[in-house]
């Protein structure tokens, strides 16, 4: 017998566990973001780490066509495969690069880089001099409190003296990053607002001769938080993450209506009914004081279902919430279903998301793991494949 592979990938995407990408909440959540911003503010749709776990592409394409106009990513790679996909919007790698081979990447796919020392800015003009490269647009990072990538916003004016000698470097953007923007206490975010506006009075009463002609630079300090906080931290463009894929950066941070995107979906693969005094899972950490209906659902640890929720968490099946049961192992995991009639196997599941009247969100994850829901997000694996829906929810 000869094997083939008788099923395209495609079609059997929703066979065990997946990831559902709902880009019509995307989209509603950018035109929400728009109501927040001026005419003079635009939108960068923060797309690293594969656009937290939702798939950058297809997450690209659909912001930009909902009223995004910039891309933000962390590493040359991420910013390569948007362009290696047709996209043309200005992309800003936010992370530090370095290495030759990384500035001759950035130039070639016409990405645009974060400058944040002095000496990699030399690097930057030595090779872009060496490939008789075209005037580059470069962004500068400012430190002004996050204690990240960017020379203390004391030598904003060093640092912008410095790139505006060196030849085929255009200073595109000026901006910094916010290390408390979630927080109900305004006072350092309010701080870090006063350096930023600072370094820009000093950069501008320098009065710096620019070795290229130079447009004023945008100025940028705002991620979700900030832009959800007040219209006087947007400037010229907002770096947005979180809020566009549907979360709120902190409770109290509400002004507008947003709708997750992600949802996590699994099948159950086995039912069956133990008796009382049953060990379920690796170390039997759950046992059965009575007969139990256990079905087995086919997601485990390995596709970023976190181990420590095992015996705590609870899923949604038929709009009701299951417990599950036992260890979370790597590629499984078991549920008591007894409040349900007639489970079958080969039913959906909802790991995240809304099932009826029933929700459950990265921020609950969250709040039970102790940590925030960004990382909740960024956690699910490839092995899940990204299924884009077009329904909008909630
Ligand atoms: C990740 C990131 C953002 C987006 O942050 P959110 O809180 O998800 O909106 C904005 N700016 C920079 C520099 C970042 O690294």
């Amino acid at each position: 017998m000869t094997l083939s592979r008788q099923q395209p990938i495609a079609t059997m995407r929703c066979d065990r566990a997946w990831v559902e990408i709902s880009l019509a909440a995307l989209a509603h959540n950018i035109r929400q973001l728009k109501h927040l911003l001026s005419s003079r503010t635009q939108l960068m749709a923060v797309v690293k780490a594969d656009a937290y776990g939702h798939g950058a592409v297809m997450v690209a394409e659909t912001v930009l066509q909902a009223g995004a106009s910039w891309l933000g990513v962390a590493t040359v790679p991420e910013g390569i495969e948007l362009r290696e996909a047709g996209i043309t919007a200005p992309i800003l790698i936010l992370g530090a690069t370095h290495t030759p081979e990384q500035i001759k990447a950035i130039a070639h796919w016409q990405l645009q880089p974060t400058l944040c020392n002095f000496k990699q800015a030399l690097v930057f003009a030595e090779t872009l001099t060496a490939m008789q490269s075209e005037v580059l647009p470069v962004h500068l990072k400012l430190d002004t409190g996050m204690s990240r990538l960017g020379p203390p916003w004391q030598q904003a004016v060093e640092f912008v003296q410095l790139i505006a000698r060196l030849p085929n470097l255009k200073i595109a953007s000026i901006y910094s990053h916010l290390a408390t923007a979630e927080s109900p206490d305004q006072t350092i975010l309010r701080q870090q607002q006063r350096n930023f506006e600072q370094a820009i009075a000093q950069i501008k009463d320098a009065k710096l001769p620019f070795q290229n002609e130079q447009t004023q630079p945008a100025l940028h300090l705002a991620n979700s938080a900030a832009t959800l906080t007040a219209q006087d931290l947007h400037y010229d463009m907002v770096r947005v993450g979180l809020a566009m894929y549907g979360l709120y950066p902190a409770w109290h941070l509400s002004p507008i209506d947003l709708k997750p995107v992600m949802q996590v979906k699994a099948r159950i693969t086995q039912v069956k009914t133990i008796p009382a005094g049953t060990g379920v899972s690796y170390g039997h950490k759950f046992m059965s004081d009575r007969p139990i209906q256990l079905a087995v659902v086919g997601i485990g640890y390995a596709d970023g279902v976190p181990r420590n929720l095992s015996n705590q968490m609870t899923v949604l099946l038929r709009g009701q919430r299951v417990p599950q049961i036992g260890a979370i192992t790597m590629d499984q995991l078991m549920l008591d279903v007894s409040a349900i009639a007639d489970v079958q196997e080969g039913e959906v599941v909802t790991l995240l998301g809304e099932d009826g009247t029933e929700k459950i969100s990265a921020d609950d994850w969250a709040t039970q793991l102790n940590t925030i829901s960004w990382e909740i997000l960024c956690s699910f694996k490839h092995r899940l494949p990204r299924v884009a829906i077009a329904e909008v929810r909630g």
